[in-house]
């Protein structure tokens, strides 16, 4: 195996093998190409109105790099799935990660060394996701671990969909309205594809969604409208969190954390996930057949115990000091 790449948590995923690049960065660095693995605000650069380098990165999140976030298309790198790109000395390809619309994985390669960095995961995909994640096989890997304790175990996906439904006919039936508070990039769409899929309903969605699910056509073809007065009670309504639109209606979220919390104010918590949740993430470890794996993102310390005990890798949480390959 190559020995000549090193890697660290350092303002983001920094890697270096005489040229650099760096993943997820919180913000860019001059002369080092970004891979942006999704559009989530906490994996985009906090610069990225003014990139200081080149930002690759998938043809939806590039949609919504530039049309939310407003990146100069300029400093847009767009590659689609399974397209190898050359970035420095690297092979760089990004697989479907599953977790969002347009969100990657990267497959980094030079010479026979493999090293794969997750960003957000999830392994049984979505109803508006490319499909789950499509996992290769990596000599090192980089997960993300906001799941990763054993308390995090999702029930079927496909049942808390079902309840879904059925918490949005019968709130419809009572003459109120659902009202869904959540992350605009994602499960709004997961939601408004849920509702097209199994419902009649019109769905209103306030105009954080609207530009995100914009950005996510035409691949999705999704249904909704711009909410603009609830006058028709036969309605559904998507809101970002942070959206101050003053609505009546029933609330509910939809979200992993929703096993644990259940805000007061909110009506239904559904423990609907875009992240791979414990054993999800055990599974993408095990087909990615890699004998290193660092840890970045929530239980990260957690998750790499259980992996030296139980699947003799050698595992770490990604930090400050540089790790050699
Ligand atoms: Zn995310």
């Amino acid at each position: 195996m190559t020995t000549s790449m090193k890697l660290r948590w350092n303002n983001g995923i920094e890697v270096s093998d005489g040229s650099s690049l760096i993943m997820d960065p919180k913000r860019t660095l001059q002369g080092v190409p970004a891979l942006i693995t999704h559009a989530h605000s906490d994996h985009v650069p906090r610069d990225v109105r003014k990139p200081k380098s080149e930002l690759i990165t998938t043809p939806i999140t590039g949609n919504a790099l530039k049309s939310v976030f407003r990146a100069p298309e300029e400093l847009l790198t767009i590659s689609s799935f399974g397209k190898e790109l050359e970035v420095g000395n690297l092979r760089v390809t990004p697989f479907i990660a599953g977790h969002v619309p347009g969100s990657a994985m990267f497959l980094l390669e030079k010479g026979d060394l493999r090293v794969l960095y997750t960003g957000d995961v999830n392994p049984r995909g979505g109803l508006a996701v490319e499909g789950p994640a499509d996992v290769p096989e990596a000599d090192v890997l980089i997960i993300e671990s906001t799941y990763g304790n054993p308390k995090f175990r999702f029930p079927d996906q496909d049942l808390v969909r079902a309840k879904i439904v059925e918490w949005v006919l019968s709130v419809v039936s009572e003459g109120s309205i659902p009202v869904f508070s959540v992350y605009p990039l994602g499960k709004a769409q997961e939601v408004i594809a849920l509702l097209n899929k199994t419902t009649n309903l019109r769905v209103l969605v306030t105009e954080d969604v609207a530009r995100m699910s914009a950005a996510c056509q035409p691949a999705f073809k999704l249904k909704y409208e711009k909410l603009q007065e609830v006058q028709d009670p036969k309605v559904a309504v998507i809101k970002g969190p942070c959206s101050g639109v003053p609505l009546e209606g029933k609330l509910a979220i939809a979200t992993g954390w929703a096993l644990i919390l259940k805000p007061k104010r909110v009506h239904r918590a559904f423990p609907l996930s875009s992240h791979a949740d414990f054993d999800g993430l055990l599974e993408i470890v095990k087909r990615s057949r890699a004998k290193e794996v660092y840890t970045v993102f929530g239980f990260s310390y957690d998750f790499t115990s259980y992996l030296k005990m139980k699947l003799s890798v050698k595992a770490a949480p990604l930090g400050r000091n540089w790790v050699y390959l």
